[in-house]
């Protein structure tokens, strides 16, 4: 349902990926690992449009999206594309003046123009699902890491996206927070939600994906199923990757 057929991505002369091709299953996470640098953020944003690819096309269901270079793709599409995505960021980017429910409220009354009342429960049911419906009215900054990553949660959710992309959702947070976080992730993925993470948390991976891809400068070096790209995996240099994990 998420096609992504050689993907590339150019910054000026460097080449951040190098002919990415990747299935991802409706109702499967998939963990994205590698080392800092890889690209593992850019593909992330190659799938929501945030970066525009130099080449290759993206697939999320019926919708399909071809990019050549220096030929200019409809913002339309984009948009249409993009508003099948939600994006979870490491550092959270709440809106800091808006409290946690107007956070998870803004892209339904901005972007998708539903009234305020409707916004307003759909968040609520979404906070609620998180555990954070008694911080409704809290500032972010009042907030803990944790709370604020599960306020981000429910943002990206609240329109209801057909995938959620997470980058490093826990890398910032301390061991106990990022509990709360794995917490949340683990009822989603349970229930069905389409993932796709780059986490360097083996933790996070390895209990809620079903799939991993081992990506290093901008290629792929294997994939597979996560528990076994996680314990048995085929290739030498993964080997030596996974095991600088913990
Ligand atoms: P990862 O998330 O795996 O650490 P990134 O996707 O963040 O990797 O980065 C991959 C490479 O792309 C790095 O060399 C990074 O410096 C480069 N890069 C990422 N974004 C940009 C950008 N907007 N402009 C130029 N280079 C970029
Ligand atoms: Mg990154």
């Amino acid at each position: 349902m998420i096609g992504l057929e050689n993907i590339e991505k150019q910054f000026g002369d460097l080449t951040v990926l190098k002919g990415v091709t990747l299935t991802m299953e409706e109702g499967s996470v998939t963990a994205l690992v590698g080392p800092s640098g890889g690209g593992k953020s850019t593909l992330l944003r190659c799938i929501n449009l945030l970066e525009i690819p130099t080449s290759g096309a993206v697939r999320i269901g019926e919708d399909r999206l071809e990019f050549r270079p220096g030929q200019r793709v409809p913002t339309a599409a984009i948009q249409r594309l993009r508003r099948q995505t939600g994006m979870v960021f490491q550092n959270f980017q709440l809106f800091p003046h808006r409290t946690a429910i107007e956070n998870v409220m803004e892209g339904l009354t901005t972007v998708l123009k539903w009234p305020t009342d409707r916004a307003r429960e759909r968040a609520m049911e979404l906070l609620e699902k998180v555990g954070m419906a008694h911080k409704a009215d809290a500032w972010p900054a009042t907030l803990s890491g944790g709370q604020q990553q599960r306020v981000a949660i429910a943002r990206a959710l609240a329109p209801s996206p057909r995938v959620l992309l997470c980058d490093e959702p826990t890398s910032a947070l301390d061991p106990e927070l990022a509990q709360e976080v794995v917490d949340v992730l683990s009822d989603l993925a349970r229930e069905g939600t389409t993932m796709v993470m780059a986490t360097h948390d083996l933790r996070l991976a390895s209990t809620i994906a079903r799939e991993a891809v081992f990506l290093e400068a901008g290629v792929v070096v294997e994939k597979g199923p996560a528990q076994k790209l996680f314990s048995n995996p085929e290739r030498e240099r993964t080997k030596r990757f996974i095991a600088t994990l913990t």
